[in-house]
């Protein structure tokens, strides 16, 4: 059995899958770690329960996960030994990881010199991976990262104009996020299409409480809409995306806030629930939009007007479009939201059908009208599957290389 866990800061989520991945046999999380009341949830198909008890750490996760997995009840798997490899995702790779690795001490010391990028993600997927080695000794574990599909970005699309020898020195670059999910869809989406994709120019919009736009060309990331941070780009639920760093300066010196202040600011209280004063929940802040709430209105105008123009930009960034993809919590399940977008695009060539844009997620996922030159489609994202496959592909020396989605490097 391959497990896949994805360590989070307060959340250890989880999927057991079969050795060819043709099924998962169980799924899981751990929530709200170290805070008053935890949440514990593991399915087995249908079959499943969820509870609230306290968990005070990242360790107290895994051994709820254990216990899960070994529980006669579901009688999942005898004992540790049943798990062949472990795939784990991590945030940041840096300028060092091009592609998924097996894990070593090397890829581990690698890892935690990445952390300074992702302080509040990194430094949980290494607990995330010394906890899978301790519980499960002499099982091999692979990390897939989600920067590392856009390693592919060439410098004058990742660089900033800052000093260059300074940003060099410091690692200070885009770097991109979301991308095992960009990697995931655009393939997937080659395959509905049923083109190479080598021959694809694609606009990935990956759409959920974070958001990426992706320029995805023969198959290569070759510009990405969050930046250096998990920040920038066009709004998400709760960070603000890109705005002027003047901002900043201002917030700091004119208006007496801290450094700590602006970044929550910034991270926590921005994007749609700052816009709308109301959620950063797409669904509530539709509703509300429906009932006539103007600031809901208006920060529904702002995030698809970003994206929009985002997606003109990598059009002509890439000299051309040949599909646009829709993914993630909005972007698969929102047919407004996703026809707002496509307003105003059909001198791309992009329009879509009224009819399938409504009934997408039911297999239709091709949503383009007849006379459209872009195909517009919904696919859903699954970036356990993506690690999953990267992890058989790493870890069996028989790699059926026919597997779904070709090779796990870049
Ligand atoms: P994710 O981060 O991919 O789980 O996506 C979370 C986002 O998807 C939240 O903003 C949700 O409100 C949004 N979402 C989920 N389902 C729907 C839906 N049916 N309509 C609109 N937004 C949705």
């Amino acid at each position: 059995m391959i497990l896949i866990i994805n360590c989070g800061s307060s959340s250890l989520k989880y999927q057991l899958y079969r050795p060819d991945l043709s099924k998962v046999e169980a799924t899981g999380m751990v929530a709200r770690i170290g805070e008053p009341e935890g949440y514990v949830e593991h399915y087995v198909g249908r079959r499943g329960e969820h509870t609230r008890r306290k968990i005070p750490d990242h360790r107290a996760a895994f051994a709820m996960m254990m216990e899960n997995l070994l529980s006669p009840e579901y009688n999942v798997i005898g004992c540790p030994k049943a798990i062949t490899a472990i795939g784990h995702r991590a945030v940041h790779g840096g300028s060092v990881f091009f592609g998924s690795v097996l894990v070593d001490d090397q890829v581990m010391d690698a890892l935690r010199d990445c952390s300074a990028f992702a302080p509040l993600h990194n430094p949980c997927n290494i607990v995330g991976i010394e906890e899978a080695q301790r519980l499960f000794p002499g099982t091999p574990n692979v990390v897939v990262f989600d920067t590392a599909f856009h390693q592919t970005i060439p410098a004058k699309a990742h660089l900033y104009a800052l000093p260059y020898e300074f940003c060099a020195r410091n690692g200070i670059r885009r770097y991109g996020f979301h991308g095992t999910s960009c990697r995931y869809v655009s393939r997937s989406a080659a395959d509905i299409l049923n083109r190479p994709l080598e021959s694809l120019s694609m606009v990935v919009c990956h759409l959920g409480n974070g958001v990426t736009i992706d320029a995805v060309k023969g198959g290569r990331s070759v510009d990405t809409s969050i930046g250096f941070g998990t920040f920038g780009g066009v709004p998400m639920g709760t960070r603000a995306g890109d705005f002027d760093p003047a901002v900043i300066f201002h917030m700091v010196r004119e208006l007496g806030l801290s450094l700590d202040e602006v970044e929550t600011m910034c991270y926590r209280q921005s994007g749609l629930l700052g816009l709308s004063g109301l959620s950063n929940d797409m669904r509530v802040i539709q509703e509300a939009a429906e009932q006539g709430n103007d600031r809901c209105k208006l920060a529904l105008e702002v995030f698809v007007y970003q994206i929009r123009k985002t997606i003109g930009a990598y059009a002509a960034a890439m000299g051309g479009l040949d599909a646009l993809i829709f993914t993630a919590g909005i972007g698969e399940n929102s047919a407004s939201v996703r026809s707002m977008i496509c307003e105003n695009l059909e001198f791309l060539g992009v329009e879509i059908d009224a009819r399938t844009n409504a009934i997408a997620r039911n297999g239709h996922p091709n949503i383009s009208s007849a006379s459209a030159r872009v195909a517009t489609l919904v696919v859903p994202t699954d970036e356990e599957r993506m690690i999953a496959i990267d992890t058989v592909q790493l870890t069996s020396r028989e790699a059926d290389a026919s597997m779904e989605y070709g090779t796990a490097a870049q």
